[in-house]
């Protein structure tokens, strides 16, 4: 899984999550999809919600649309009910991901399933081409169990979405082709993870610190997100015991026109998704 080599690429932008509030009240930290960085080619919106004190989380996200693209969530700790308008419901358990491809529409809502304790984890919003907006809608929920963990020399590779080495993460059929993966390394340790050229890529630090090592070495600290340049790989050491996801996927380059929870190409599609959702139609 270490690769052999390649071009490492460098983070050629950092920033800090803003803290915000979203849903009926939960507090988190938006760190794409913020006034600083609006969006990050295919990538939407990057929020990480972390708390263990229940006012902070306890309403949840009550019924609400989505159309255009799909939205990610993965819980590092804590349990989130979703339900939607169509009869599907799940419950999301630490080390969970529900890969949800909105497409043409959905009306959902995730609420907590716990009274008190630590609830965090992350929603990522990935765009979809818009040849597929208009999908039918589709869940990917997956359990912890079936999320494959890499034994590296440096620490443990928990793979989510794409390829590390001969091993294949559980999330199918994206149109991007994303890579999702959580790292935890050891201090002091180094590792190599390839990445495909064609993809955009970031780094975002939830426990400790790391330096990419590039064309120019950048340290990161919990809370920052590091926007990777091109290359073939990401070289990264532990400046102490850490935690990351690395997530990449295939830029689109298309037009975004975007309104809250729906996200499409032209501004006429979004008041076309606006009077659907009005009308029931989702
Ligand atoms: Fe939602």
């Amino acid at each position: 899984m270490i690769s052999q080599g390649g071009e490492p690429r460098s983070v050629i932008r950092r920033f800090r999550g803003q803290a915000t509030s979203d849903g009926a009240g939960v507090s988190l930290t938006r760190v794409i999809g913020s006034a600083q960085l609006d969006h990050f080619d295919p990538f939407l919106l990057l929020d990480e919600f972390r708390s263990d004190d229940p006012n902070d989380y306890i309403a949840g996200f009550p019924d609400h649309p989505h159309r255009g693209f799909e939205t990610v969530t993965y819980m590092l700790a804590g349990r989130m009910k979703h339900e939607d308008n169509q009869g599907n419901q799940g419950l999301l358990g630490p080390g969970s991901v529900q890969w949800m491809t909105a497409g043409r529409g959905i009306v959902h809502s995730e609420i907590p399933e716990q009274e008190d304790g630590l609830m965090w984890g992350f929603q990522l919003w990935v765009n979809l081409p818009a040849s597929q907006k208009m999908t039918a809608p589709r869940y990917q929920d997956i359990p912890a169990e079936r999320i494959p963990q890499v034994t590296i020399k440096s620490g443990v590779v928990k793979v989510i979405a794409g390829m590390l080495g001969e091993v294949g993460g559980p999330v199918s059929d994206v149109p991007t082709h994303p890579l999702y993966l959580d790292v935890v390394m050891a201090a002091g340790t180094t590792a190599e993870f390839p990445l495909q050229t064609t993809h955009n890529a970031f780094i975002y630090v939830y426990s400790g610190t790391l330096t990419v090592k590039g064309a120019s070495d950048q340290s990161l600290v919990r809370g920052e997100l590091g926007c990777l340049g091109g290359g073939s790989c990401v070289a990264i050491v532990a400046n102490e015991d850490m935690s990351f996801i690395l997530v990449a996927a295939q830029p689109l380059n298309e037009p975004v026109a975007r309104h809250g929870p729906f996200v499409m190409n032209s501004r006429e599609e979004i008041q076309q998704a606006f009077a659907d959702y009005q009308a029931g139609r989702f």
